[in-house]
C-alpha cells in the first residue's frame, strides 16, 4: 500500500485520499499510489461509488516540479486519469483548496465534481510556457465548450468555485467538511442511480469554429512573442476537430515542443527565481520584523501619491506630507482621480475607494509624523533637499522608526548619513507609476540593520510588489543597466540608425517599447537637467551635449508635452517619426563630423542587451545584486524584459558566454568605450566554459 494515497470504504462509499504535504503534489509515488488505491476501490464489492480527495490543505496542486526536466516515471498523469475514467464505478472528486493542473485534470477524468465553496481550481501551465498535458486540453472543451476552455486555459488563472458551478465544470458547490459533504453527495448519486459520465465521451459543439481566430486577435498584443497560449489554442481546437484519442496524441505533440522550447525552461527559471528572490542571501530566515501598522510618505508628487496609494489600498493608513498645500491638493487629487479610474473599470468598489481614501490624512507638519512605523521620503531629488528632511525626519520619528529614500540616483549613505540613526534608513526603489509597477528594489545601506531590511523585504510582498535587495550605487540595478543601454541608442543613432529603428528592434525582441518611446514616455526633461547639473558642477565629467539636449532645450520633453524624440499627434501615446527630431540629428552629425552608415537591426541588438549583460556582471561582481536572478528579476518586473527569454542574465547564458564575449570585446576594440570593458566575471565564466548559472 502507498504511504502517500490510501484507500478505505465509508458507508458504501470508497475513499482515495492524497496525502502528501505540503500541497499533494503529483509525483511518482501519488501517481502510482493513486492506479493502486483506485484498482482496490475497484475491486471493493462494498463500495459503489468513489470519491477522490486531498488530505491537509489542498487536492492535488499540481505536479511535482522537482520531477520537471527529468523523464516521467511511469505511470504518467494521464496513463492514471484514464484509468479513471475508465473505471465501472462512478468517481466523484471532491476538491478543496487549489485544484491547479495536473490536479484538475484529475478532476475531469472523474463523471462528477464537488467543490468546497473556498477551492479554486486552474490550468496555470501557460505561466510555465506549457499546456495542460494530461487531457486537460480535450476534456476541458467537451465539458463546457471552446470559448470557455481557452479563456481558462490560455490565461492560466485560478477559478472560483462559484464560477466554476457557473461555467459547468463544477456540479455542486458545498460548505462544510469535505468528506462528511463528498459522502453524502456519493450516496445520493448512488441512490440516483445516477448514470456515470465519461467527459472523453462528450462532443464539443462545432459552430465555434470561429472562436479560435477570435480568440488568437484577442491575445495576440498581450501574449507577443510567447509560444504556449498560442500551443493552448492549437490543442483546444484540436478537441474540436479531432476524436479524443487523436487530440490526446495532437495534445502530447504539442506539449513536447513546449516542454523542449527555451521559452519553457526561461519561464520555469522565472518561476522559481520568483520564489527565490524574496530570500535574501546571508539575510537570516528568522531575522525578527518591525511591526508597520502605520505609514506615511513626504511629497505628493508623481512618486509620492501611487507610493501612499499601495499601503492604503493594502488596508494600512498613511499620513501624507507637503511643504505647500496646493502641491499637497494637487497630490490627492489625482490619487482619487486614479481610485475612480479603477473603479470605473470595474476593479474597484465605490466602497473600496472611499474606504482606501479614508485612510489617508495629509499634513505640512512634520510633528503628525511622529506615529509613523515607516516613512517614505519622495521629495525632490536633490542632495540639500534630502538632506534636510531626513536631518527633520530624524527629529520627529519615533525610536524605531524606519526611514525610507525613493531616490533613483543618490547616494544612499549619505543620506542615512544625515541622521543619528543609519541603521534605520534604506532606499524603497518604486517604478512610475509606483501603484502600478509591480518591481521594488530595496536598498541595503552600508549601515542598514538586517530587521529593517527584512522588514521592507516582506512588506513588499504584503503591498503586492516583488522586492528585490540591491546595493547603493548609481542607478542601483535597474537603471544603472538602462542607462548603458541608452548611451548606446544614442550612439546608434549618431552613427546612422534612426531612433524608429532602434525602436523597433527592441520592440521585437520583446520589450514593451523601445528606448526612445521609453525616453518620451518618462520625459526628456529627467535626463537633460541632470546633464545639465553636471554639465554646471562637473564640466570635465559631463556628457557632451547631444540632440537629445536639444529637444528638450526646444520644450521637446516628450509625451506629455505632445513630442520628444517622436511625434505624437492629438495628444495621443503612438510614437511617430518627427521631422523636427531627424533634423536635430542631422545637425548634430554635421558638427561633429559624422557621415552616416547602414546599421543593421543585428548590431542594435548586440549592442543594447549586450551591454547590459556586461554591466549585470559588474554588478554581480560589485555585490550590487547577490545573485544573476536578482538582475533577471528587476528586469522582467521593473523593464518588461520578456520573461519568455528569463531575463538578461539568464538569456545570456543561452547565447553562451563565449560568444557575448567576443562581441562585447569586438565592441570594445572597435570603440574603446569604457562600457564595453569588459566584466571580469564575464571574461572569467567564459573562459571557463560557464555560465552566470553556475555562480
Ligand atoms: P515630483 O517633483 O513629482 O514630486 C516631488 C514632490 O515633493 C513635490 O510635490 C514637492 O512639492 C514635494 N516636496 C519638495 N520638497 C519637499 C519637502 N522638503 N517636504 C515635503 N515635500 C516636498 O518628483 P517625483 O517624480 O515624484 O520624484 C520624487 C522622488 O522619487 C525623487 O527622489 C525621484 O528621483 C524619485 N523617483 C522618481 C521616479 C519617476 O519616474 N518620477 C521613479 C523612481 C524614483
Amino acid at each position: 500500500m502507498s504511504d502517500v494515497v490510501s484507500y478505505r470504504c465509508e458507508a458504501g462509499v470508497g475513499l482515495i485520499v492524497v496525502d502528501n504535504p505540503p500541497v499533494n503534489a503529483l509525483g511518482h509515488a501519488v501517481r502510482q499510489g493513486l492506479l493502486e488505491a483506485l484498482n482496490e476501490g475497484l475491486a471493493d464489492e462494498s463500495a459503489r461509488a468513489l470519491v477522490i480527495m486531498g488530505a491537509g490543505r489542498t487536492f492535488p496542486a499540481g505536479a511535482d516540479i522537482r520531477e520537471f526536466g527529468q523523464t516521467p516515471k511511469p505511470p504518467a498523469l494521464p496513463e492514471v486519469i484514464d484509468a479513471i475514467e475508465a473505471s465501472d464505478k462512478r468517481v466523484i472528486a471532491a476538491v478543496h483548496g487549489t485544484a491547479l493542473g495536473g490536479g484538475m485534470e484529475i478532476t475531469l477524468g472523474c463523471d462528477y465534481r464537488l467543490a468546497l465553496d473556498s477551492a479554486k481550481m486552474g490550468l496555470p501551465e501557460v505561466n510555465l510556457g506549457l499546456l495542460p498535458g494530461a487531457g486537460g486540453t480535450q476534456r476541458l472543451p467537451r465539458l463546457i465548450g471552446a470559448k470557455a476552455a481557452l479563456e481558462a486555459i490560455v490565461e492560466g488563472k485560478p477559478i472560483k468555485a462559484a464560477r466554476l458551478a457557473e461555467m459547468g465544470v463544477v456540479d455542486v458547490v458545498v460548505s462544510g467538511d469535505l468528506k462528511t459533504e463528498a459522502i453524502a453527495y456519493a450516496q445520493r448519486l448512488i441512490a440516483e442511480d445516477a448514470p456515470r459520465r465519461p467527459v472523453s465521451e462528450l462532443s464539443v459543439a462545432t459552430e465555434e469554429a470561429a472562436v479560435f481566430a477570435e480568440f488568437e486577435a484577442i491575445i495576440a498584443r498581450k501574449k507577443r512573442g510567447h509560444l504556449a497560449p498560442f500551443h493552448c489554442i492549437k490543442a483546444v481546437k484540436a478537441a474540436t476537430e479531432m476524436d479524443f484519442a487523436a487530440g490526446m496524441a495532437r495534445e502530447r505533440e504539442l506539449f513536447a515542443e513546449l516542454l523542449d522550447s527555451p521559452q519553457s525552461a526561461a519561464l520555469r527559471h522565472v518561476f522559481f527565481a520568483e520564489r527565490e528572490v524574496a530570500r535574501v542571501p546571508g539575510l537570516a530566515k528568522d531575522t525578527p520584523q518591525r511591526e508597520i501598522k502605520r505609514v506615511a510618505v513626504l511629497g505628493a508628487g508623481t512618486m509620492g501619491g501611487g507610493i501612499a496609494m499601495n499601503f492604503l489600498s493594502a488596508g494600512i493608513p498613511v499620513t501624507l506630507l507637503e511643504n505647500k498645500q496646493d502641491a499637497l491638493d494637487r497630490g490627492v487629487a489625482t490619487m482619487r482621480r486614479n481610485y475612480e479610474a479603477s473603479a470605473r473599470k470595474g476593479r474597484l468598489t465605490t466602497e473600496q475607494v472611499e474606504a482606501n481614501m479614508g485612510r489617508l490624512s495629509t499634513t505640512l507638519e512634520y510633528a503628525d509624523l511622529a506615529e509613523a512605523d515607516l516613512i517614505i521620503e519622495a521629495v525632490f531629488e536633490n542632495m540639500d533637499v534630502k538632506k534636510t528632511v531626513f536631518g527633520e525626519l530624524d527629529r520627529v520619528a519615533k525610536p524605531g522608526a524606519i526611514l525610507a529614500t525613493n531616490t533613483s540616483t543618490l547616494d544612499v549613505n549619505e543620506i542615512a548619513g544625515a541622521t543619528s540613526r543609519p541603521s534605520d534608513v534604506l532606499g524603497m526603489h518604486f517604478f512610475s507609476p509606483a501603484n502600478v509597477m509591480k518591481l521594488l528594489e530595496v536598498v541595503r545601506g552600508e549601515r542598514t540593520a538586517d530587521d529593517v531590511l527584512a522588514t521592507v523585504m516582506a512588506l513588499a510582498r504584503r503591498i503586492g510588489k516583488v522586492g528585490v535587495a540591491v546595493g547603493v550605487c548609481y542607478g542601483f540595478v535597474g537603471n544603472r543597466m538602462l542607462h548603458k543601454r541608452q548611451a548606446q541608442a544614442v550612439a546608434l543613432v549618431n552613427e546612422g540608425a534612426t531612433p524608429s529603428q532602434v525602436d523597433r528592434v527592441l520592440y521585437d525582441f520583446g520589450l514593451p517599447m523601445g528606448p526612445f518611446a521609453m525616453a518620451d514616455l518618462a520625459g526628456l526633461d529627467v535626463g537633460w537637467r541632470i546633464r545639465e547639473g553636471l554639465r554646471e558642477t562637473d564640466p570635465a565629467n559631463a556628457p557632451a551635449r547631444n540632440w537629445m539636449d536639444a529637444l528638450a532645450e526646444a520644450g521637446r520633453f516628450g509625451q506629455k508635452t505632445g513630442g520628444g524624440v517622436f511625434d505624437y499627434s492629438d495628444g495621443g501615446r503612438t510614437p511617430e517619426p518627427s521631422e523636427t527630431t531627424a533634423a536635430e540629428i542631422d545637425k548634430y552629425r554635421a558638427e561633429q563630423g559624422i557621415t552616416p552608415r547602414e546599421v543593421s537591426d543585428e548590431e542594435i541588438r548586440e549592442r543594447c542587451l549586450y551591454v547590459m549583460i556586461n554591466e549585470g556582471a559588474k554588478i554581480l561582481e560589485e555585490g550590487i545584486a547577490a545573485r544573476p536572478l536578482d538582475i533577471d528579476i528587476v528586469w522582467i518586473y521593473g523593464y518588461g524584459f520578456p520573461a519568455y527569454r528569463g531575463g538578461p542574465m539568464f538569456w545570456a547564458d543561452r547565447l553562451g558566454l563565449e560568444n557575448v564575449r567576443e562581441r562585447i570585446k569586438a565592441f570594445h576594440e572597435d570603440t574603446g568605450d569604457p562600457d564595453w570593458q569588459i566584466a571580469p566575471l564575464l571574461e572569467k565564466l567564459a573562459g571557463e566554459g560557464k555560465g552566470f548559472a553556475d555562480l
